[in-house]
């Protein structure tokens, strides 16, 4: 018998896969359909100076896609025909994209409210030390990964030498006012598991966090998110290379919370990929789940409309498990507190 490709066994698992998810919403009566958006998040492209293992972009520093000039004014075309409140860009580092801060300045010229999701190691590449105060300028919301307040876990999961430098980043935007009282800079930090296990509950980890790094650092922040590790590509390798994916994978599936459902971050937001194509989520950008119009046309940024994202049905697959497990996740922490 031929042996069937690797890419074609992938797609076909995913599919099966989709099945279950859409199952569990049938036997609870539920659909996943888009409410009135409130996030437009923008993935400025997928190099980064890091390339951490449990990352769903594949981010790193070969990575060539990046948005360019041309998309992110379509992107502004767009949000100027909306009234979606925040912009949340992503990549990743999409402080390495040339044409961040234009967007940045753009989106804030348009009275939106911005965040970025920073990896803080990024203030230290040439040339871009000025970014504290260029988010502070701007009052960005500046959301930024640290797996951990131990040095080990965190350079385990993202690389030697990443938590010295993560600790310099946090103390350069406290320097320059962030998550001091009275500033109304917001700096907002995400947790995920080092390893195939559920976030631990987002409010006491919170106050952990805020003790540790207060007291060895100095540090200070806003809030915790916590979030899950989303087992598909550069993590799914990774998990299947040690054995643990359906381990995992089950442990997902069994912790299906219906409750979350009311508070997916897809039903919310809209994702816009480097290339302008629209997706339900970042997740489903990744798996390239695109949407597409009635004559399956992908949706392009540069000729969006409002109409065509209203009420739409989510496109799920077995991948939203991590969304709505336990107490559910999202780019804003937990669902459910
Ligand atoms: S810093 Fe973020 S975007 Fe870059 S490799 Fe790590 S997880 Fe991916
Ligand atoms: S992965 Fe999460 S955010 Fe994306 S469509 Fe599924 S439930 Fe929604």
């Amino acid at each position: 018998m031929a042996a069937v490709p690797e890419a074609a066994a992938a797609r076909s698992c995913q599919e099966i896969l989709m099945c279950s998810f859409a199952q569990r919403l049938k036997e609870n009566r539920r659909e996943l359909r888009k409410r009135a958006i409130d996030v437009l998040q923008v993935n400025m492209g997928k190099y980064c100076n890091q390339a951490c293992m449990h990352c769903h972009v594949e981010s790193g520093p070969n990575r060539t896609e990046m948005m360019n000039r041309e998309t992110v004014d379509s992107v502004l075309r767009f949000l100027a025909t909306t009234h979606i409140p925040k912009v949340d860009i992503t990549g990743g580092a999409p402080e390495l994209n040339q044409n961040f801060d234009y967007f940045v300045e753009s989106a804030v010229d348009l009275g939106r409210h911005v965040m970025d999701r920073c990896n803080l190691t990024v203030i230290f590449e040439p040339g871009k030390d000025y970014l504290p105060e260029f988010f502070k300028r701007h009052r960005v919301e500046v959301i930024c990964s640290l797996p951990c307040y131990s040095e080990e876990n965190v350079d385990r999961q993202r690389g030697k030498g990443t938590f010295d430098l993560s600790v310099r980043g946090l103390k350069l935007l406290n320097d320059v006012g962030y998550a001091r009282p009275g500033s109304n800079l917001i700096l907002n930090l995400v947790y995920n598991p080092v390893g195939p296990f559920l976030p631990p509950p987002q409010e006491k980890l919170e106050q952990d966090y805020k003790r540790e790094l207060r007291e060895k650092f100095g540090i200070e922040f806003n809030h915790l998110y916590c979030l899950s590790n989303m087992p598909i590509t550069r993590y799914e390798t990774h998990l299947k290379l040690r054995g643990e994916y359906d381990q995992y994978v089950d442990l997902l599936e069994r912790s299906f919370n219906a409750a979350t459902l009311d508070r997916v971050m897809c039903r919310d937001l809209i994702s816009i990929g480097w290339d302008g194509s629209i997706y339900d989520c970042d997740f489903n950008q990744m798996l390239d789940l695109a949407l597409t119009d009635v004559s399956g046309k992908r949706l392009d940024v540069s000729s969006l409309t409002v109409e065509q994202i209203a009420s739409r049905s989510i496109e799920v697959g077995n991948h939203c498990y991590a969304c709505t497990a336990g107490s559910g996740s999202s780019c804003g922490g937990a669902l459910i507190l």
